[in-house]
């Protein structure tokens, strides 16, 4: 490890940051999002591209060397395409992502790998049209298909599908997603849902474990067989018999992999938060704003980062965060 690295009070090396690029959306998912949307913040607050750019540099000579775009839903500001193209031009990035929920994707798949974008998360939560209208409050399945289809044809992959799985919602489509894996290779991740946001109204009555997700895959298509475990992936993987994609569970509550992070998390106004969960924020847009040299970047790159806590605990407790997915970015 450089002596330079972003390394945590518990020994954890962060290379990995998550970069929202706005609070706006165009969809408003049940657990997620008010009908309303969230009170959006004014423009001059959001992070200009050039700053962006400016503190991945920073964070990159430090040995943060993977980086995803996300939001509220990145598609929705404009210019990102430019955003990409700075970004994967910066040396020490290797590894360039995005998580959308794919409405915006058909349109843009092509022009954002060009410019270097290597792989898409599309959020996917039902695969039947009248449901998504319900559950994402917008009519836009056949969208965020048309999306899957665009990405894999610009070769953003694998494309992988994230679906946050909630009892009584949609629970009965966790076998569909399954048999992506066998039609399509997409790589299907469930996601148990988190006490955040507006997922307070889902977290009890609503809540479905990884294991029952599981059980409920292979009572109807047979045994799943675990893959190796990549290290700083926060999902377990598994392949149905003969399927070209695989299965992840992403488990936040049950099984959290706390030990493993190597995350660190820049909001769309320009504050670092180095949990999802716990702990505080620390700004860093000012210091951008005021031309601040590398120096004080890097110091506040190490702040966030000693501020990280050893776990999250988010069996026992409630988090301690005040803003919903939509204003951290997942
Ligand atoms: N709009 C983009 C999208 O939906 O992919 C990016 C931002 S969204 C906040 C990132 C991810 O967070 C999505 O996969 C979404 O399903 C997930 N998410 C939002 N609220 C959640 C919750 N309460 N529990 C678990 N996952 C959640
Ligand atoms: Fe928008 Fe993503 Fe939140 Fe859905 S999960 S409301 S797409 S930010």
């Amino acid at each position: 490890m450089s002596p330079a690295a972003l390394v945590d009070r518990f020994g954890r090396q962060i290379t990995y940051l998550r970069v929202s690029v706005t609070d706006r959306c165009n969809l408003r998912c049940l657990y997620c999002m008010p009908e309303e949307g969230v009170a959006l913040q004014p423009h001059e607050a959001i992070l200009r591209y050039e700053e962006i750019a400016r503190l991945v540099s920073v964070a990159a000579r430090l040995g943060v060397s993977k980086v995803r775009i996300t939001g509220g839903e990145p598609l929705v500001r404009p210019g990102v395409v430019e955003l990409v193209r700075r970004l994967a031009s910066i040396p020490g990035i290797s590894d360039l992502a995005m998580t959308t929920n794919g409405v915006l994707l058909a349109q843009n798949a092509r022009d954002l790998a060009e410019a270097g974008l290597q792989r898409v998360n599309v959020s996917l939560d039902t695969l039947r049209p009248d449901r998504f209208a319900r559950l994402a409050r917008r009519d836009h399945l056949a969208q965020v298909l048309a999306g899957l289809d665009a990405a894999e044809q610009a070769g953003l992959t694998p494309v992988k599908v994230n679906m946050v799985v909630i009892r009584g919602l949609n629970d009965d489509e966790v076998v569909s997603f399954a048999r992506l894996t066998l039609a399509r290779g997409w790589h299907v991740r469930y996601i148990e849902v988190m006490p955040l946001g507006e997922g307070e109204h889902w977290s009890e009555g609503g809540f479905v474990s990884a294991l029952e997700i599981k059980e409920r895959v292979e009572e109807q298509l047979g045994p799943l067989a675990a893959l190796p475990h990549r290290s700083g992936s926060p999902a377990r993987d598994w392949r149905l018999p003969g399927a070209t994609g695989t299965l992840g569970f992403i488990t936040p509550v049950t099984e959290h992999f706390c030990g493993e992070c190597n995350r660190l998390r820049l909001t769309a106004d320009g504050r670092l938060i180095s949990c999802l969960l716990r702990g505080g924020e620390v700004d860093v847009r000012q210091a951008l704003r005021d031309n601040a040299d590398d120096e004080v970047l890097q110091n506040i790159l190490r702040d966030s980062v000693s501020l990280k806590p050893s776990g999250h605990h988010l069996e026992e407790c409630r988090p301690t965060v005040s803003r919903g997915m939509s204003g951290i970015g997942g």
